[in-house]
């Protein structure tokens, strides 16, 4: 059973994020950059599985990213995974989400899986819709928002979270399932996972290399446009209702959200 991850670099979340006027662009070289906190959900769940399933089954871990996007990746090996794939070139500056998934969709490919595993979205970008894509593109079943994943009957099962409860959903292998943040509690890379990280292969190509068709890859292959960009307004300052009175003070509040049509 091959298991494949993928995983997104993202900048750190404290790390204050400016953009490049010229291209639109997030500047992402002079940030310091962290493993999507969504996808480690989708590696410890990966390494679960395969502690179940025993010695046959591998964990690959696949991003798109920068060469920065190495060190992302050691993180997950050091978590436990076997091995992992870097798809990195300059040709895939500006791709939008459908350019990044056919990329993603096309190292996969390459690394051959029977269950991929995703976050259930980025902390830069939250589009939610790699996930989709790349499965639709790789022509697989798309499980999302799981919260436990089992391997039975050659299948996968999950427990699907919805708003009031959750939906058992099955389909055969290979498929695609994206893993939400209440289905486990990623564990910490160890000292000696750290240092064995070191020693696993971390294989690097670029589109031509994995047979992506470069018409669909960047700026060029990508069909939707930043046409501004523009700083969020600075927040009004708020209002503090102090009264003795606790019916005076709903009376107000009350007042308040009618006035502003939220009630
Ligand atoms: C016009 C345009 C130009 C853009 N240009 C750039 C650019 O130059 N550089 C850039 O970095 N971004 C760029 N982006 C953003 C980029 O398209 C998105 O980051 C990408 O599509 C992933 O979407 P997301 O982060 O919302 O992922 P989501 O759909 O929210 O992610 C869900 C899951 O998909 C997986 N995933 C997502 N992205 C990756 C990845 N790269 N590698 C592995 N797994 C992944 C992870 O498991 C993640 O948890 C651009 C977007 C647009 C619209």
């Amino acid at each position: 059973m091959k298991i494949v991850v993928a995983v997104k670099q993202v900048p750190d979340t404290n790390a204050e994020k400016t953009f490049d006027a010229a291209t639109k662009r997030l500047n992402r070289t002079s940030i310091e950059n962290v493993l999507n906190p969504f996808d480690e959900y989708a590696i410890e769940e990966a390494l679960r599985l395969k502690e179940k399933a025993g010695a046959d089954t591998t964990v690959s871990i696949v991003t798109m990213a920068p060469e920065s996007g190495r060190e992302v990746v050691r993180k997950a090996l050091a978590m436990g995974a076997d091995d992992a794939t870097l798809l990195s070139s300059d040709a895939l500056g500006g791709s939008d989400t459908m350019a990044t998934a056919y990329a993603l969709a096309s190292a996969i490919k390459h690394v051959g899986f029977d269950l991929i595993l995703t976050g259930t979205q980025s902390t830069d970008a939250i589009n939610s819709v790699v996930p989709a894509a790349l499965a639709e593109i790789l022509g697989v079943p798309c499980l999302t928002y799981a919260r436990t994943v089992t391997l039975s009957d050659g299948g996968v099962e999950v427990q699907r979270e919805t708003e009031s409860g959750y939906l058992r959903v099955k389909s055969p292998l290979p498929a695609l399932v994206s893993v939400t943040k209440s289905a486990n509690e990623p564990r910490y890379a160890t000292l000696k996972g750290i240092m064995g990280a070191k020693k696993k292969e971390i294989k690097t190509f670029a589109p031509g290399d994995i047979g992506a068709d470069a018409d669909r890859l960047g700026e060029a292959g990508s069909k939707t446009v930043v046409s501004a960009i523009a700083p969020v307004g600075a927040r009004a300052k708020g209002s503090v209702i102090q009264s003795s009175d606790g019916a005076e003070a709903a009376r107000q509040i009350v007042d308040f959200l009618i006035g502003k049509k939220v009630i």
